[in-house]
């Protein structure tokens, strides 16, 4: 299936769940989702009333984290099946290599205030790997990978203030940022801590596991 491009605010309506999918007006008011946050369409209230069934909950979880990363079910289904020839948890190393993508790198470091605006500069160009240009947004990081925005790009307001509003949130442990160089660095690998949704990676292991 080919990755969605309708109104995001619908997939938030739909799982029950802010997804935060753009940037800051998520954390406003006219977020859909604390005005509506019941499923979208003409019976979207009476849903709220439907007990899932046990498929259906794992389902749900799978769509979930999906929708926050922004990919496609052939990419999940890859990467549930690099997450179980693994060593460790399953569930955990699929959180683990959708963390590493780089259009969530990017995203997490502050260059984009959402994952579809960073997953379009990664598209554009917009970003050196170790100094060499990657535009493939799965590119997954590994520890001791420097991400940096190339010279060009630094001048973009939106930029700038992107970084300043994370700078003010933090940015998670594995990674370090240079704000002032438009550039960070991959400290380690995620750990599950680092992942602060609320996912439970177990349903979708098991979804996929049936
Ligand atoms: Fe979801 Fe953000 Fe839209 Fe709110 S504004 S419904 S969190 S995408």
């Amino acid at each position: 299936m080919a990755r969605y491009t309708g109104a995001r605010c619908r997939l938030c309506r739909r799982e029950g769940i802010k997804l935060f999918l753009k940037g800051e007006r998520c954390y406003t008011d006219k977020c859909a989702f604390e005005r509506r946050s019941y499923p979208p369409g003409q019976h979207g209230p009476l849903q709220l009333r439907v007990k899932l069934s046990d498929y259906g909950i794992r389902l749900r979880e799978k769509q979930k984290v999906k929708r926050i990363y922004g990919i496609s079910e052939k990419q999940m289904r890859k990467y549930y099946d690099m997450a179980i020839n693994m060593p460790g948890q399953a569930g955990h190393n699929l959180l683990q290599l959708l963390e590493r993508r780089l259009d969530n790198v990017v995203y997490r470091l502050g260059f984009a205030s959402s994952r579809a605006q960073a997953r379009q500069m990664v598209n554009h160009g917009c970003f050196l790997v170790n100094g060499s240009q990657v535009d493939i947004p799965s590119y997954l990081v590994k520890v001791g990978d420097v991400i940096e925005l190339k010279e060009r790009y630094r001048s973009l307001p939106q930029v700038s203030e992107n970084l300043e509003v994370r700078v003010q949130k933090g940015i998670p442990a594995w990674l370090e940022l240079e704000p002032e160089n438009f550039k960070g660095r991959v400290k380690a690998l995620p750990s599950r801590e680092d992942i602060t949704m609320p996912i439970h990676e177990s349903y979708i292991i098991e979804f996929y596991s049936k």
